[in-house]
């Protein structure tokens, strides 16, 4: 997606071989009219899917997965990092290692909120390794729904991620795919 490349190039900063910052229009402020971009253009591209709930992983994935249920015109799940104190019977839970933090934590989504008859299209803000969508995919799993596919913002191809999911037969779409990147360049896979 030209307008998610183009703001890369203008706003995010490689601080080293494996880490984008994108503070300024992700992750801790966030541009609202890319994210209504963003969510058109993954509702088109999977509109031929029976989409019945899209779901993220607190918080960076939230805006754009919000703009995506929007323009699909169906409910958004946020899959939780640190279950609240009242969120505690009937959950589905699984570990997930995290790439920034390099912490585990237990992704939990409550049983009462997803069916079998659900079929969920999965939405996050990066790609690298992949433990965070094949928790996610776990998880609704777990239900015995159906994950429709994935939908990344920023996908990091040099990194493992990518091949594993293809390799697991999951339906991704990257809007930007990045094949290397260093201080102070950014490339991309066409
Ligand atoms: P994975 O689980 O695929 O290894 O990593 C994906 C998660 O780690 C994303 O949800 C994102 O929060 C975080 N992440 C991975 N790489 C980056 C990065 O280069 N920059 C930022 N800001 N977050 C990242």
């Amino acid at each position: 997606m030209k307008l998610l490349e183009d703001k890369i190039l203008q706003s995010g900063r490689a601080i080293n071989e494996d880490i984008l910052k994108v503070d300024s229009f992700i992750n801790h402020q966030v541009d609202v009219n890319l994210m209504i971009e963003i969510g058109k253009e993954f509702a088109e591209y999977f509109k031929n899917e029976p989409i019945t709930k899209v779901a993220t992983i607190e918080s960076s994935g939230i805006s754009p997965a919000i703009m995506t249920a929007m323009a699909l015109n169906v409910p958004m799940l946020i899959l939780k990092k640190q279950p609240s104190k009242v969120l505690n019977d009937n959950l589905y839970q699984t570990v997930v290692t995290s790439f920034t933090k390099g912490n585990n934590y237990e992704l939990t989504l409550s049983a009462n909120q997803i069916s079998e008859n659900d079929h969920v299209l999965i939405i996050d803000d990066f790609l690298a390794n992949g433990e965070t969508a094949t928790g996610a995919i776990r998880l609704i799993r777990m239900a015995h729904a159906t994950v429709a596919g994935l939908g990344i913002l920023i996908e990091k191809s040099f990194q493992p991620g990518r091949e594993k999911l293809d390799a697991a037969g999951i339906n991704v779409y990257s809007l930007a795919r990045i094949k290397k990147m260093g201080a102070g360049f950014i490339e991309f896979i066409n």
